[in-house]
């Protein structure tokens, strides 16, 4: 297939700023490239993408994340906006793809599904966290179930869906995967550093247990951060930034274990599977995409708070190591991922 992606409007891609949709567009390229499709990314001005793919940038107004905003904020854009240009670049060019793969979490590829000729599907990057975006993730749903993918049962979940969805998971190229069978006596906690991430309750764990707390991502709020510090100044904090992923891998695999604490449904969280991939464990609340990653007692814990996380830690702390990386590995292979997102994309090709 020859496809064309619709990235984000949000940011440049390959800076840090996406998080998981860098990685998460690297890992479908990588995963469908060597069964012979083709790629053509569009993506705002000023992204990189260390990929097989053709990268077309688009200049423009970006547009604001959705979590940032409340709910009910909506739809806003300008004829300038990168979105507006994308789906214009879309339309004029479709004759030249086979399908259309949108990953922008926005209003207008999806409501403009109908009127392509060449097939759009749509994959949701984010749970329910703007009504008008999810009026048109329902409405298709009602209409053309098929052309849309969740991450996970979990974020598709919080969507009011008629018809039965794709579930889609992630999948990831383990070869280079560190492992660390004598880790540190220190807990990792990796994302942006922004309110719905929810640092301020891996700091309340870390706080409990008197562990050291290293953490990686981008900072998005600085003052979110400041308050942070200003709030528990007798958490051991390690900021280790934002760093490209395998040094990332590298560097979080000497972590004891590590705390997935997002305020927000988590429509995925690749950080989980990652991490048990290099053999840490991760407890995480039992809600979102976690739910679906973690194996409870297997590769970590899934608890209800903060409390339940702290009294979980000695026990993640006994877990193997081996059997964490092998059944991540096991069965979030990129052989399987591009098996399902090829059969997903190719279902309304003629
Ligand atoms: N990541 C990275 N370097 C960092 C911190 C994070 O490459 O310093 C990557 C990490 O490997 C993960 C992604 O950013 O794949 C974050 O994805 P996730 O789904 O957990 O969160 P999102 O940012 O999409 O909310």
């Amino acid at each position: 297939m020859k496809i064309l992606i619709i990235s984000t409007p949000v940011q440049a891609i390959g800076q840090g700023e996406g998080g998981g949709i860098d990685i998460t567009l690297l890992n479908i390229i990588n995963a469908l490239s060597p069964l012979g499709h083709q790629f053509t990314v569009l993506a705002p001005t000023g992204s990189k993408l260390s990929a097989d793919a053709t990268l077309i940038e688009i200049s423009g107004r970006l547009q604001t994340s959705v979590q940032t905003e409340s709910a009910s904020t909506p739809a806003t854009m300008s004829h300038d906006s990168t979105i507006v240009s994308m789906c214009r670049y879309a339309q004029t060019h479709q004759d030249q793809f086979d399908v259309i793969l949108n990953m922008a979490y926005d209003w207008l590829p999806i409501w403009l599904t109908t009127f392509f000729t060449t097939p759009i599907h749509h994959l949701v990057s984010m749970s329910n966290e703007n009504q008008t975006v999810a009026d048109a993730i329902e409405e298709l749903n009602r209409m053309m179930p098929q052309r849309i993918a969740f991450h996970s049962h979990a974020s598709a979940n919080t969507f009011q869906l008629e018809n039965p969805v794709t579930i889609i998971a992630n999948g990831f190229e383990f070869t280079n995967f560190p492992f660390c069978k004598s880790p540190k006596q220190q807990l990792a906690w990796v994302g942006r550093i922004s309110p719905e991430k929810g640092l301020e309750n891996a700091l309340e764990v870390a706080n409990k247990v008197n562990l050291p707390l290293h953490i990686w991502g981008k900072v998005q709020s600085e003052s979110y951060q400041q308050q942070l510090v200003e709030k528990f100044p007798e958490v051991d904090i390690h900021w280790r930034g934002f760093v490209p992923q395998q040094q990332l891998l590298k560097e979080m695999s000497q972590s004891a274990l590590m705390l997935m604490t997002p305020s927000w449904i988590e429509a995925f969280g690749n950080n989980v599977v990652e991490a048990n991939a290099c053999g840490v464990p991760v407890i995480a609340y039992n809600k979102g995409g976690p739910t679906e990653t973690v194996i409870s007692g297997v590769t970590g814990y899934l608890v209800e708070n903060n409390e339940d996380m702290a009294n979980r830690v000695a026990d993640a702390l006994k877990l193997s190591r081996y059997h964490c990386r092998d059944s991540a590995q096991q069965r979030f292979s990129i052989e399987q991922y591009a098996l399902k997102l090829q059969s997903w994309l190719s279902l309304n090709i003629d």
